[in-house]
C-alpha cells in the first residue's frame, strides 16, 4: 500500500511537501487533495510520468487530464496570456473550482490532452495543492483520484479504498470541502462555454461571463469524438445499484427495492423525506442519509455517502431527485451518471 504523510490543510509542512514534489519529479503517483475532490498527481510534463497515471486509473486515453498550477501568472507562463472571458474568469475565480480549456502549449504532452489542440489548466484553492504545484514549479496534471468511472474521493480513505497499491505517495489532509469537481469551462471559441458543470456556480461563471453557453448536459457515448472528452455517461458511480426516484416516490421505491430481500439504502434531502424517515416504524435507521436542501452544502457530502454505501455493502441506493434549476445542475449531473447503466 503506498506511503501516507499526514499535512496540516491550514498549514501544510514543507518539508513534507518537497518530500511529495521530490516523489513526482521521480515519476512516483502522488495522491493529494484539492478543495474539490482529491487528485492523482503526475509531473503533467512528462509524457511518461503522464502514462502511468492513465494505467493507475484505468482510464482510456481519451480523456484528457486536467493541469493544476500554483497561480494565474504559472498559468500564463504556461498558456500566454489570457484574454476576454477567460481573463475576467481567472482573475475573479482562481485559486478555486474552476478549469480553463486554453490552447494546448507545445510543451504539453498529447497524452495529456488525449491528442486535443487544448488544454485544461486550473489553480486549485487548497493549500496543500497550492503547496505542492509551487515546490514542483511545474505544472501537476491530476485526475480525481479514484478507479475510471468510480467515484471520486474525498478523503484520503477514499483514496486507498479505491487505487489502493496503484498509488506511491498519499497527501492526507482531512476531508475535501467542496466535494464536486471544478467547473470546466471552454474558452478557445468565440463564446466560453460550460462543458462540465462543477463547483463554481453557474450564476457567478455568468456573471463574469454572459455569454456563457452551457453545453454541460449533453451527454456523449464513451467512444464517440465529443465536446468535452471524458464526459462518460456512466461515472461517479458507486458498486451499488442507483436510482434516482421522484420525491413523492421515495417511500414506494424504497419499500419496493426492500421487498426483494435487497439491502437499500437512501439518500434524501427534502422536508417530505425528513418526515418519512422519522415516521418509519421498522428497520434500521442508519440505512437513511439526509443531506442538506441547499446545493453547496448536499454537493460536499455526495461523495462520501456514495463511498459509505459500497464500504457498508448496500445492494442498491434509492436517491431522492433534487430540485430543477441551475444551483442544482452540477448535483443533478453527477446523481444521473451515477444511476446510469455500465
Ligand atoms: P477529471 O480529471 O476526471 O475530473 O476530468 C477532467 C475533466 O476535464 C473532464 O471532464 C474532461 O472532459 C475535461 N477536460 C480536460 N481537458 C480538456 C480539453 N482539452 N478539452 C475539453 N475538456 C477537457
Ligand atoms: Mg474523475
Amino acid at each position: 500500500m503506498p506511503r501516507v504523510l499526514r499535512v496540516d490543510p491550514a498549514d501544510p509542512e514543507l518539508d513534507l511537501i518537497r518530500e511529495a514534489a521530490d516523489a513526482l519529479r521521480h515519476g512516483s503517483l502522488v495522491a493529494f487533495p484539492t478543495e474539490t475532490v482529491y487528485g492523482l498527481g503526475a509531473c503533467g510534463l512528462r509524457e511518461d510520468h503522464v502514462l502511468r497515471l492513465f494505467e493507475a486509473k484505468g482510464r482510456p486515453p481519451t480523456h484528457p487530464l486536467i493541469l493544476h498550477v500554483a497561480s494565474l501568472a504559472e498559468a500564463e507562463r504556461l498558456a500566454g496570456p489570457l484574454s476576454g472571458a477567460g481573463a475576467r474568469l481567472a482573475a475573479a475565480l482562481w485559486p478555486g473550482p474552476l478549469t480553463l480549456v486554453l490552447p494546448r502549449a507545445p510543451q504539453v504532452p498529447r497524452a495529456v490532452t488525449a491528442g486535443l489542440d487544448t488544454m485544461a489548466v486550473r489553480v486549485p484553492a487548497h493549500p496543500i495543492a497550492l503547496a505542492l504545484a509551487l515546490a514542483l514549479g511545474e505544472p501537476i496534471a491530476a485526475p480525481s483520484a479514484n478507479a475510471h468511472t468510480g467515484v471520486s474521493p474525498t478523503t484520503a480513505e477514499h483514496v486507498l479504498r479505491s487505487l489502493g497499491p496503484a498509488v506511491d505517495l498519499v497527501l492526507d489532509g482531512g476531508a475535501t470541502s467542496k466535494g464536486i469537481e471544478s467547473s470546466v469551462v471552454d474558452v478557445t471559441g468565440a463564446r466560453p462555454v460550460l462543458l462540465r458543470p462543477g463547483s463554481a456556480s453557474v450564476a457567478r461563471l455568468r456573471e463574469l461571463a454572459p455569454d456563457l453557453e452551457i453545453r454541460a448536459a449533453s451527454s456523449v457515448s464513451d467512444t464517440a469524438s465529443r465536446p468535452s472528452p471524458g464526459m462518460a455517461e456512466r461515472h461517479y458511480a458507486p458498486r451499488a445499484r442507483v436510482q434516482v426516484v421522484a420525491p413523492a416516490d421515495l417511500a414506494a421505491s424504497f419499500a419496493g427495492a426492500s421487498g426483494e430481500g435487497r439491502r437499500v439504502a437512501v439518500c434524501a434531502w427534502s422536508d417530505a423525506a425528513r418526515s418519512w424517515a422519522a415516521a418509519r416504524t421498522s428497520g434500521p435507521d442508519d440505512c437513511i442519509y439526509m443531506l442538506s436542501s441547499s446545493p453547496e452544502a448536499y454537493g460536499a457530502s455526495l461523495y462520501a455517502v456514495l463511498h459509505d454505501v459500497d464500504a457498508r455493502g448496500y445492494d442498491e441506493l434509492v436517491i431522492e431527485a433534487v430540485p430543477d434549476g441551475e444551483p442544482w445542475l452540477a448535483v443533478r449531473d453527477r446523481l444521473r451518471r451515477a444511476a446510469a447503466e455500465a
